[in-house]
């Protein structure tokens, strides 16, 4: 039986079989405790190995980290914390752990862990991390499933670039040592496994426009790369990402589902990990008394998911952003780092100005300029700003970014020639545009940014099982 339904279940004197990891043990000859997880729950469950019960040579293989099955009756517990126990009377270990385990019962930094990605999940931070990222995923699909959307798997191996920022992986059957040549030198893609040059998907979009402009409501949930060199705290080299697309939807329609959207599935996983979440909580207020008075966040962690959900986002577009920003305290004083102007790609120092400082609340960014965002957003009237949105989120900067999709085929060509894409690599995509085109709208939301908010941590590489970041892929 998992842990999580033994602490449950009322102690009768019913056998049972605890099978799980050693977390510690503690006592001396006369009785032993041992706590035990099985990942089912934060929570451990003891087992007291009584003086004559247990053989001692087998005892002594218990240790922390190794992995045990225990037997025996479970009694009420008189220890506090915790209402059953097992009074142990067979143990078996599987696997036995030496000192050298390194997820020893002490505090131990997020960089060392990081080093040791195929042992972390032994511990409390990492369990309580990836039951809640599950959690999440199943709410996103939930979400989706219960609002009348079908999930479309887009490939993953693409030929297109889809945000046309060029900073794709290559993916490739030659030898590179000796790739076969063009008569004028350059590599001969058309002898390559796909007859042409292809890479790793950074956007499941276009192709879920196309389904979305038959299904009408469609959604993707898969991983996508990124070949940028961006050593940051919120970047991945492959990460995971939500796509909804929706014919009929115009920028406020996308506006409103992202809203929903991430306040249920956030909801959810204060409705389902509440244990996991006090346990982020309590680890959260440890970290923030080693910090100065002034840098510690005012609300706590389930304070902050609770305020994300109660509250509306804060809606503006691009254009009062930077008049806020102009004024803005740390602009006058030159505290930015970035200049600001209209224009500018908003930096992440800016974004969180917005958002910690100004409004104190999440922010939808709308109707950016044209320049810096992807061609295939829908042109505002005034030719200068599109149908874009961004939604910015405390500690984070950018968790969403979507829009209204250009759905005028003569204004999607010349974008598309504009900003340099072959119209002839991406015939189907403005097809669709001649074919009974419709107005439609989505956005993508960064799976490990949400997971990143939800739990509190502060590293992207903290939520994902094994994060491919520059010059790291090692798991
Ligand atoms: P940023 O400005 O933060 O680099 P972006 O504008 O390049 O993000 P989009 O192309 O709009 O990102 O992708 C949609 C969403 O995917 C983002 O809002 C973010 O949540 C997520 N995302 C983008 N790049 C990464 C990355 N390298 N690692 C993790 N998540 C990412
Ligand atoms: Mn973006």
């Amino acid at each position: 039986m998992q842990i999580k339904e033994l602490l449950k279940q009322s102690p009768s004197e019913q056998e049972v079989t605890v099978k799980g990891w050693v977390r510690t043990k503690r006592g001396q000859a006369a009785v032993t405790f041992i706590a035990i997880n099985d990942g089912s729950t934060i929570h451990n469950i003891q087992a007291v190995a009584e003086g004559g019960l247990i053989d001692e040579e087998t005892l002594k293989l218990v240790s922390t980290g190794a992995c045990v099955a225990v037997t025996g009756k479970l009694i009420a517990s008189l220890g506090s914390g915790q209402a059953v126990e097992v009074k142990a009377e067979k143990v078996v270990v599987y696997g036995t752990a030496d000192e050298t385990f390194p997820m020893q019962p002490k505090k131990h930094s997020m960089e060392f862990l990081r080093e040791k990605a195929h042992l972390r999940f032994r511990t409390n931070t990492f369990g309580a991390i990836f039951r809640i990222r599950h959690v999440l995923a199943f709410a996103v699909h939930k979400y989706f499933n219960d609002n009348g959307f079908f999930n479309l798997h887009t490939p993953i191996i693409t030929a297109s670039d889809a945000e046309g920022a060029g900073e794709m992986f290559h993916v490739t059957n030659f030898d590179m040592e000796k790739p076969p040549r063009a008569e004028d030198g350059s590599i001969d893609y058309s002898q390559d496994f796909f007859g042409r040059q292809t890479s790793l998907t950074v956007s499941g979009q276009l192709e879920g426009e196309l389904g979305a402009l038959a299904l009408s409501k469609i959604y993707t949930f898969g991983p996508t790369f990124r070949a940028e060199n961006s050593n940051t705290t919120r970047h991945l080299a492959e990460f995971w990402m939500i796509e909804p697309e929706v014919a009929f939807y115009e920028l406020e329609d996308n506006m409103n589902l992202a809203e929903d959207f991430v306040q249920t599935v956030i909801k959810y996983a204060l409705e389902n990990c509440a244990d996991d979440l006090a346990f982020l909580e309590k680890r959260l207020l440890e970290e923030e008394k080693n910090k100065p008075q002034n840098e510690r966040s005012e609300l706590s962690l389930i304070e902050k998911l609770k305020f994300v959900i109660e509250n509306q986002f804060q809606r503006l577009t691009y254009t009062e952003a930077i008049d806020i920003l102009v004024r803005s305290k740390p602009h006058k004083e030159k505290k930015f780092q970035y200049p600001v102007e209209w224009g500018i790609d908003l930096q992440s120092e800016h974004e969180r100005y917005l958002v910690e400082k100004h409004f104190k609340k999440p922010v939808i960014l709308t109707n950016y300029p044209k320049d810096i965002k992807a061609f295939y957003m829908k042109l505002d009237d005034d030719n200068k700003t599109v149908r874009a949105m961004d939604v910015l989120f405390p500690g984070i900067g950018e968790i969403i970014g979507g829009s209204q999709r250009e759905d005028d085929y003569e204004k999607l060509l010349s974008r598309t020639k504009e900003v340099g894409i072959d119209p002839e690599n991406i015939w189907w995509y403005l097809e669709t545009r001649k074919f009974g085109s419709a107005p439609h709208a989505g956005f993508g939301l960064g799976f490990e940014r949400l997971v990143l908010f939800v739990t509190g941590m502060t590293n992207i590489r903290d939520v994902i099982p094994f994060p491919r970041t520059p010059k790291s892929a090692e798991f």
